[in-house]
């Protein structure tokens, strides 16, 4: 009997306690893991919104940047963190991906974590080297046909956006292309601007500066209208290849079990970032905008992220391509 009471008391005081930590959230600086490489699309958009969240929640918002296997080792790390709201995930569309692509991934990201809410979907470009001989898209879709083995194509690894943009345009063109994969588009931009691979597809929050800068060519939008923050490029849509469209939606999410009146403080700091001024400055500037806000919310990302392992899985089976 007395233990009895005892475990009763003990368990009661462990209720408690993790109730006035909840209202206490967040005590401490708060970590938000990004599966890429720091300084490319997603970290950028990950380091615009973290910058105003942590104004809201009245803590640092820090940035750890888990690239590899096309997100799938950072998204990995957040599903086997404490869920106590100290480790979010900030990840795009290759969420949905993934479950296609790797057929041994020891996780399922639809179950096991909490969304919060969509962020932004941005369009991607099809970008090349300076030197890269095709003027636009007209003479890109003769030129990679007819030189296929001359012609390589950079991504950020099976599962990632630009491997999905990449496989959807090698399949409307009927053309493989020699691929290299890098931990993001970061790093392979570097290599895409210093000529060691030609052409790569990636969102306009790494290629609209590299672009007006004229450090890269581009030759199409992924969308099917043209960006704001590059008027003058056709989309793919346009060049002929009927349908093309990719947006690279992304999110926020916590590990499995963060408690609701948590996910409610994480969620409100998220809407009022993406309400911020500056924000959505820098995401017109970067051809992008904040998702509206009955998207921003954790039962749209969660029907959203359904829904495209859905769309995706079979246009992914179709195309053959899978990791082990
Ligand atoms: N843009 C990358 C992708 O292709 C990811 C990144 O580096 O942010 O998914």
């Amino acid at each position: 009997m007395f233990k009895r009471t005892l475990l009763a008391l003990a368990s009661f005081a462990l209720a408690a306690s993790a109730l006035h930590a909840q209202a206490q959230y967040p005590t401490k600086p708060v970590t938000v893991i990004v599966p890429f490489a720091a300084g490319g699309p997603t970290d950028t958009v990950a380091r615009q919104v973290a910058a105003v969240m942590s104004k809201s929640l009245g803590q640092q918002v820090l940035i750890e940047n888990v690239g590899g296997a096309g997100g799938t080792i950072g998204v990995g790390k957040v599903i086997s963190a404490p869920n106590d709201g100290y480790t979010l995930l900030l990840m795009h569309i290759g969420i949905s991906t993934a479950p296609a692509l790797y057929r041994t991934l020891k996780y399922d990201a639809t179950k096991d974590l909490e969304p919060i809410g969509l962020i932004t979907e941005v369009p991607m470009t099809l970008v090349a080297n300076n030197n890269f001989p095709p003027k636009d898209i007209k003479e890109l879709l003769s030129y990679v046909k007819s030189n296929k083995d001359k012609v390589s194509y950079a991504n950020a690894g099976l599962g990632s956006a630009s491997h999905l943009c990449g496989m959807l345009f090698m399949s409307a063109i009927e053309t493989d292309l020699l691929t290299v994969g890098y931990k993001g588009t970061a790093p392979a931009m570097t290599d895409l601007v210093g000529g060691t691979v030609n052409l790569m597809c990636d969102q306009t929050t790494n290629t609209t500066s590299q672009i007006k800068g004229k450090s890269i060519k581009a030759y199409a939008v992924t969308s099917t209208t043209r960006v704001g923050a590059l008027p003058d490029l056709p989309t793919l849509n346009e060049a002929g290849l009927k349908g093309f469209n990719v947006g690279v939606w992304h999110g926020l999410w916590a590990p499995k079990g963060t408690a609701k009146p948590i996910i409610d403080k994480v969620n409100a700091a998220l809407q009022a970032a993406l309400k911020d001024d500056g924000v959505k400055a820098k995401f017109a500037d970067l051809g992008t905008a904040p998702e509206p806000v009955n998207r921003q919310t954790p039962e749209a990302l969660r029907a959203h992220q359904a829904a495209e392992v859905a769309k995706w899985g079979p246009i992914i089976k179709k195309a053959g391509v899978y990791a082990d």
